[in-house]
Formats: C-alpha cells, sequence, structure tokens
C-alpha cells in the first residue's frame, strides 16, 4: 500500500478521499487554487501545494503543475476524484511517465471509453445493447440529417466527448436539426475542444440506471449492483439510490454482467460505472464513466464498503477486498445533491459567500457498520466559504440508509428539514418537494419527472408566516435588548417607559413576496402580545441552547426554530421551511429603479459566448440575443418583448457579473 497520495481534485471528492487517507495511514496531499487557499479540502489534508490561478485551466487543469506537486512531496499515488482531469487520458499517462500511479483504469480504457461514439462501438462488438442510433465517423451535417431523419424524431443530439450533462440537444423535428447541431457543436467545441457528436432515439419516460463495477489487475471484475440516477434537471442528477427500486433478481444480474462484459472488454481496472438507460424493460448502453462517480456513497451504504480503499488496494496492486459471491445489498439508501442553484430560475448556479450553513447532524462513516449509520454528509464547504463561479456550485451532498426504501425517505425527508443555508440560494426546498411527492415517494421514476410535476414541484410553499413572524421578532427584540428574554424591565428595551405598557412597532419587509407590513410588540406587566393588521395574538419567547436557536408562543402555537439575522434581514428557519423578513425601521427606502424599461441584464456571472444581434436590429419577442456561458451551462437571453437594439455593451470573451447590464432595447409593443 502506498504511503503518500497526491489528491488532484477539490471540494468534496477531495475531502472524501483524504477520509479513507486518514483512516487507512496515508499521508495526503492537496493541491489548491487561489481562490482555493483556505478550503476545506486543504485543511483536510496533511499538506499543500498552490498550483495556480481560480479558473480551472489555471489550475486543477494543470497537469505539468500537479505532476510537479506529485514529485515534489514525494507521493506514490494520485488520485483525480471526478470531473476535471479523472478522465482523462493525457494526465493517466503523464503520471505514469513520471513513476507515479494514475489511482483510476488503464489509459487505453479512459481511451476506449473518452469517447462515447467509439465506446458503442466497442460494446456493440462486445454484445452489450445500444440504442437505436448513430454514431460513426462520417459528421458530414446533411449525412446526419438523413440518419436522424431514419432514427425518427425526437432525436438525442450528444457531443461524443461529452459528460456532465453537457453538449446535449433534443431534436423534436426535422427542421430544428441543423440549429440544434450548430448549437451542439459550438457547445461541444467550448467544453471539450472536440466537436464529434453523435445521435441517439431519444426514449420517452426512460429510467437512468447504472451499475457500479470494479476490476483488479489479476483479471478479477465484480459489480457492486446497481443505482437509479433518473431524477434529473438539464439532463443532471440530483437525486439518486441504491438499490434501483423494482428490479428483478434476473433483471438486475443482467444487468450486472452486462456492466461486467463491458468492463472486461477494454480491460478495465479499478472503480468505474456502466450507466445504461432503461425503457419497457429493455436496458441499452449509454456510456461507461472511467471514475469514482459523485453518487459512489450510497453503494458504500448498501454494500458497506468503502470504494475509495478498494480504488487505492487496486492500484497498489491488491486483488479486489470481495468476490461476486460475498457482495450483498442491505437495506436501501439514497443521495440528494444539494446546490447553490436558483430552481425556479431554470436551475440558474447561484454564488456567494454561505454567512450561515448547517446541514444535519452527521453520525461518522464508519467502516464495516455503515448501515449504522443513518445520515452522511459529504461536503467541500464550510460556513464562510464561499461558492464561486469558478467551480461547481454543489455545496453538499446528503445520504442515508434505512432498512427498506420507505424507512430511507422518511429519513431524508427527516434530514432535508435540518439543512439551513444563506447566502447563494440553494435547492433544498426543491428537493424537499420532489422527496415528498408522490411519484418519488411511489418510485414511479423517471429521467422526465421533474419536468412532468413541474406545476406541484414549483408551486408556492405554504407558509408558516405568523410562527416565523413571532422568531423574527424575538429575535429582534433579543438583539435589541441584547439580553435574553426574562431579565428585569431594566433590559435596556430603547423604547421602554417606566410608566404604563410598553408599546413598540415593527416594520418589516417580507423578502419573498417584498410586501412592507408592521406589527406592534405590546407588553403590560406580564403581559405580552403581538398585533399585526389582522390579528392580535399573546406572544412569548425563549431562547434555545443553540446558536441561533429560538422559540416562540404565538397565540396556540409553540415553534422552534433558527433566526440568522444577515445585517437587517432576518432569516427564519422553521417548520422545514425559510422565510426572510428585513427590519425596515431604520432603512430610507431608496427608489428601485432598477429592471427600468429596456435593461436586459445577466441572470448569473459568466461569460459571454455568442452576440446574436447588432445595434439597430429589429427582434421579435423571444428572438435570442446573446448567449452566455457559466460553469456547466449554456444559458441564452432573448428579447422579453418585440423592439429595436439600441445598444450592445458585451462582446464574445467577455466576462460579465450577475446582474451586469448586457444590451439597451427599445421595447416595442408587448406582443
Ligand atoms: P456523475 O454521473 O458522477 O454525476 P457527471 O458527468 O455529471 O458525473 O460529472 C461529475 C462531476 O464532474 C460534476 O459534478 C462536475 O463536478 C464535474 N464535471 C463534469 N463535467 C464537467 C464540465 N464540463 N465542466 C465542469 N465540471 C464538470
Ligand atoms: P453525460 O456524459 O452528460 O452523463 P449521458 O450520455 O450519460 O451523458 O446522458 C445523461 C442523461 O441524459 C441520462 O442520464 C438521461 O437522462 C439522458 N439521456 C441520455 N441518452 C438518452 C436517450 N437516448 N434518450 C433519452 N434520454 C437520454
Ligand atoms: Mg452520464
Amino acid at each position: 500500500m502506498f504511503n503518500k497520495i497526491l489528491i488532484a481534485n477539490r471540494g468534496e471528492i477531495a475531502c472524501r478521499v483524504a477520509a479513507t487517507c486518514k483512516r487507512l495511514g496515508i499521508a495526503s496531499v492537496a493541491v489548491y487554487s487561489d481562490a482555493d487557499a483556505n478550503a476545506k479540502h486543504v485543511a483536510a489534508c496533511d499538506e499543500a501545494v498552490h498550483i495556480g490561478g481560480s479558473a480551472a485551466a489555471d489550475s486543477y487543469l494543470r497537469i505539468e503543475r500537479i505532476i510537479e506537486a506529485a514529485l515534489r512531496t514525494g507521493a506514490q499515488a494520485v488520485h483525480p476524484g471526478y470531473g476535471f482531469l479523472s478522465e482523462n487520458e493525457d494526465f493517466a499517462h503523464a503520471c505514469e511517465k513520471a513513476g507515479l500511479v494514475f489511482i483510476g483504469p488503464p489509459v487505453s480504457a479512459i481511451a476506449a471509453m473518452g469517447s462515447k461514439a467509439a465506446a458503442k462501438a466497442l460494446m456493440h462488438a462486445a454484445a452489450v445493447p445500444l440504442v437505436p442510433g448513430y454514431h460513426g465517423d462520417d459528421q458530414d451535417a446533411e449525412l446526419l440529417r438523413g440518419e436522424a431523419d431514419e432514427i425518427g424524431y425526437p432525436v438525442l443530439l450528444k457531443a461524443s466527448a461529452g459528460g456532465g450533462g453537457k453538449g446535449m440537444r433534443v431534436v423534436e423535428r426535422g427542421e430544428d436539426f441543423a440549429a440544434a447541431l450548430a448549437s451542439c457543436k459550438r457547445e461541444a467545441a467550448s467544453s471539450f475542444g472536440n466537436d464529434r457528436v453523435l445521435i441517439e432515439k431519444y426514449l420517452t419516460r426512460p429510467r437512468h440506471i447504472e451499475v457500479q463495477v470494479f476490476a483488479d489487475t489479476q483479471g478479477g471484475a465484480v459489480y457492486l449492483f446497481d443505482r437509479d440516477c433518473s431524477v434529473q434537471r438539464r439532463h443532471q442528477k440530483v437525486l439518486e439510490e441504491a438499490p434501483a427500486p423494482g428490479l428483478s433478481d434476473e433483471l438486475r444480474r443482467a444487468m450486472g454482467e452486462a456492466a461486467v462484459a463491458a468492463a472486461r472488454a477494454v480491460e478495465y481496472v479499478g472503480a468505474g460505472t456502466v450507466e445504461f438507460i432503461m425503457a419497457d424493460g429493455q436496458f441499452y448502453f449509454m456510456e461507461m464513466n472511467t471514475r469514482l462517480q459523485v453518487e459512489h456513497p450510497v453503494t458504500e451504504m448498501i454494500t458497506g464498503q468503502d470504494l475509495v480503499e478498494w480504488q487505492l488496494r487496486v492500484a497498489a496492486g491488491e486483488p479486489l477486498p470481495l468476490s461476486q459471491d460475498e457482495l450483498r445489498v442491505r437495506g436501501h439508501a439514497i443521495e440528494a445533491r444539494i446546490y447553490a442553484e436558483n430552481p425556479s430560475r431554470g436551475f440558474l448556479p447561484s454564488t456567494g459567500t454561505l454567512k450561515y450553513l448547517r446541514m444535519p447532524e452527521a453520525v461518522e462513516f464508519t467502516i464495516g457498520t455503515p448501515t449504522r449509520a443513518p445520515v452522511r454528509v459529504d461536503s467541500g464547504v464550510r460556513e464562510g466559504d464561499a461558492i464561486t463561479p469558478f467551480y461547481d456550485p454543489m455545496i453538499a451532498k446528503l445520504i442515508v440508509h434505512g432498512a427498506d426504501r420507505d424507512e430511507a425517505l422518511a429519513r431524508l425527508a427527516h434530514a432535508l428539514k435540518d439543512c439551513e443555508a444563506v447566502g447563494p440560494q440553494t435547492n433544498v426546498e426543491f428537493l424537499r418537494r420532489v422527496v415528498a411527492s408522490e411519484p418519488f415517494a411511489c418510485a414511479d421514476l423517471d429521467t422526465g419527472l421533474i419536468e412532468r410535476h413541474r406545476d406541484a414541484l414549483f408551486a408556492p410553499a405554504s407558509r408558516p408566516f405568523k410562527e416565523a413572524l413571532a422568531l423574527a421578532c424575538a429575535a429582534l427584540l433579543t438583539r435589541e435588548g441584547g439580553l435574553a428574554h426574562g431579565a428585569s424591565p431594566w433590559d435596556a428595551l430603547s423604547h421602554w417607559r417606566l410608566n404604563g405598557p410598553y408599546r413598540q412597532s415593527i416594520d418589516w419587509r417580507d423578502v419573498e413576496r417584498d410586501e412592507a407590513f408592521r406589527v406592534v410588540y405590546l407588553r403590560d406587566g406580564d403581559a405580552r402580545s403581538l398585533e399585526h393588521a389582522q390579528w392580535t395574538e399573546p406572544f412569548d419567547w425563549w431562547r434555545g441552547s443553540e446558536p441561533h436557536a429560538l422559540g416562540a408562543h404565538i397565540g396556540d402555537s409553540r415553534v422552534t426554530g433558527r433566526v440568522f439575522v444577515d445585517d437587517d434581514v432576518f432569516h427564519v428557519f422553521c417548520q422545514g421551511t425559510s422565510l426572510a423578513f428585513e427590519w425596515t425601521n431604520l432603512l430610507a427606502h431608496a427608489a428601485d429603479a432598477e429592471h427600468g424599461e429596456g435593461r436586459l441584464t445577466a441572470p448569473m456571472p459568466g461569460k459571454v459566448i455568442a452576440v446574436l444581434v447588432e445595434p439597430g436590429a429589429v427582434v421579435e419577442k423571444g428572438a435570442p440575443l446573446i448567449v452566455m456561458e457559466a460553469m456547466k451551462m449554456e444559458h441564452t437571453i432573448g428579447a422579453p418583448t418585440a423592439g429595436k437594439i439600441a445598444e450592445v455593451l458585451f462582446a464574445v470573451g467577455d466576462q460579465v457579473a450577475d446582474g451586469a447590464q448586457l444590451l439597451v432595447m427599445e421595447m416595442g409593443e408587448q406582443s
């Protein structure tokens, strides 16, 4: 086994790998960019080497810098994590050349699976079933169109070198093919440096089921069962679970064996995932990911194995720790990916400092008895850290285990209530709804689940307004007085008067609804109440023992929760949801001149990758004007109404801030 390894990654996966190293007594070396100088993964490792600027291209993708860091620190092997260089054959090759063990498959296997098109050709030869489609070398646009016509619409265009849900276009009709092809090729070239595409029949209501495989250098190969990752947005996984619900033993075995055959066909070594798409009980090979997967913890929980340990052992030349017969499924596990993103704005990433972050209490991941660890939180950030536009906006993975799916589901719903963040927008509320939704609860899973249940999943949340308000008022009164409730009348409440009852008006703004309102706090002897335009209720509060914890009685309700105060905004977390109230007493109401006519602003920080109009152009409502790219997605800014372009303020290649004005438009008639 190794004495020291370098982890060529960041965030939660770097922390995850470091944890196993620590347990096995292997020293770990972190690498970091400017933006990550104080990151959690740096603290999680024994040593750390700075490798460059914040952009991934200046640091985590710099092969020579990483190799140099490994050699300088005396690391014997390199763990690439996922994303970044994990599936880069040049990197694996460079490690080999430098005498470092690449903790992953051989270069030839990465190369074979790196092109989805070439991989499909290989899988065809190995008799692994494929989705009907075209994956040939000839990329002539006319020929591709002809193939698509033949396959029959809808078809899916995929970047052959693609990944991370990027570079895919669904084409519904022949007329749309040419435009989709151009856009797919552009995204493929800019993201993967290769514009080759393949075409697949676009299956309706399919399930994404994948199989975890492992192979060693002695010819051993096993599957560690399956995961269902059908719940996706933008072709990206949101919830993953193991084992995949509803598979018969025969089907489970058939898929496992097909996955092992796929791995054997490329002489695979290490951890890999064979992704299948399933429709009407048939499964088809989609791609193989030649690395550890984001969702590997659900497999760890149901098998009781530490997959990073398996990776290290196999890379060190040891045989697989267990044979196929020794592997068993125990219970059920579900993972929820908590992202800094805005579900109601098309899941656009959201950035900023995590001013407040609270995750459910995790039981340490204990190897050997993981089924006794019902809740696991894998995270690469701490409170105070920032989600930057440079990297993936994942905040944490919340993973739960249960004796069966229902138990795991109940545990997940409960744990999600304890996920609280202030700073960037998050998908936590959205996850709570998906988890509570009928189709998810019944395991009626397919990749269209989110889209199909859009109305329910995006409906306005029920808001415990009165209860949350009571907690906000309690936090304010506590803050104002500087003392816990129950202190003497001399508790410095600013408006306290010696004789007669005490009365304080508090002006709030309901942040989500942008509505101003006033409440009055009344105290007369021991009687306290809160008066709102529509009600007056007895009111009383107390402080909890944890930081930010407060409790209140309002009317007949007793509510407990946490209030995080960010300047004058009171973020209240209670009853499994959150509300925010801004205290406006002292605020001069600055006119909100934002979003005047003709402003077209960037919905996220990012880069301009195409400007589709020129000043003077007359455009229809909805016409695409500018294409931006941020993190992992392309976003087109369209005309809000018909009108004329007065000015274009940015050019291709420009980096723009969130909210920056991109163009000036003279709005025409609302059509
Ligand atoms: P998985 O199936 O394990 O979710 P993905 O292909 O979605 O794998 O990617 C795994 C991770 O790799 C992502 O969460 C992201 O961090 C990173 N990643 C993949 N592709 C890209 C990309 N094009 N740009 C940036 N990060 C990427
Ligand atoms: P990536 O490399 O981005 O992970 P995949 O080829 O694995 O790309 O596909 C990602 C997702 O896109 C799948 O999980 C599935 O939801 C959807 N998808 C892929 N191929 C098809 C298809 N032929 N029909 C319908 N959906 C598909
Ligand atoms: Mg995939």
